[in-house]
């Protein structure tokens, strides 16, 4: 990966449309309650929204996933999902439809689903005691020097991810305190968090 390529600022093109359907999004929207009451998904105190949930439209590499500043929405419902149409990783940008855009995160969710025909869920959260667990205990990170929001950290994390068995936990090392999970479905995505966090604040 060349250094100098500069940071490629993360863009859209979004149409206003009616909240995706989606034979998946009860249990996304269900799960994504789940993990905004552990504050694995939520809002930091100076305001900015993290984490989100995602699922592939079946046989397609668009996928549904939660719209940009949606971190401090309680409970979530079908307005604040978008869908991805398109994405362009070199490019850092989407091509987003629904109520709301998809937000730059929304590009490392793309390059699984990409790197990974058998990935239906990808959820991104933000979690510094599971974070530090999970490289104590030597899981699989994506390089320090990808960081957040550029097409180095989406290659980095599709690239890790087409390695891993189809139900994984990445840490994403260059993002602070990010990890991102992914498997067939959205349960499976979700118990393998629930199993890092349950052992992240048992110790
Ligand atoms: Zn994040």
């Amino acid at each position: 990966m060349r250094r100098d390529e500069g940071y490629i600022k993360f863009s859209f093109a979004h149409e206003a449309a009616p909240a995706p359907a989606h034979p998946r999004l009860h249990d996304l929207m269900r799960i994504r309650d789940d993990l905004h009451e552990w504050e694995l998904i939520g809002v930091l105190p100076d305001g900015i929204g993290y984490g989100n949930i995602s699922a592939r439209i079946e046989g397609t590499p668009k996928f549904i996933i939660t719209g940009s500043g949606t971190g401090l929405k309680f409970p979530i419902a079908p307005g604040h999902f978008c869908e991805v149409v398109s994405f362009d990783i070199a490019k850092n940008s989407v091509v987003c439809r629904g109520p709301l855009p998809a937000s730059s995160e929304s590009m490392s969710h793309g390059a699984i689903y990409a790197a990974r025909p058998d990935a239906g869920t990808v959820i991104h959260i933000h979690d510094r005691t599971m974070f530090g667990l999970l490289i104590q205990e030597g899981a699989p990170l994506t390089p320090a020097d990808a960081a957040f929001g550029t097409p180095e950290m989406a290659r980095a994390v599709g690239r890790l991810a087409a390695t891993l068995p189809p139900v994984a936990v990445m840490v994403m090392a260059g993002h602070e305190d990010g990890l991102i999970a992914f498997g067939p479905d959205p349960r499976s995505a979700r118990d393998a968090l629930w199993d890092v966090y349950s052992r992240s604040r048992r110790e």
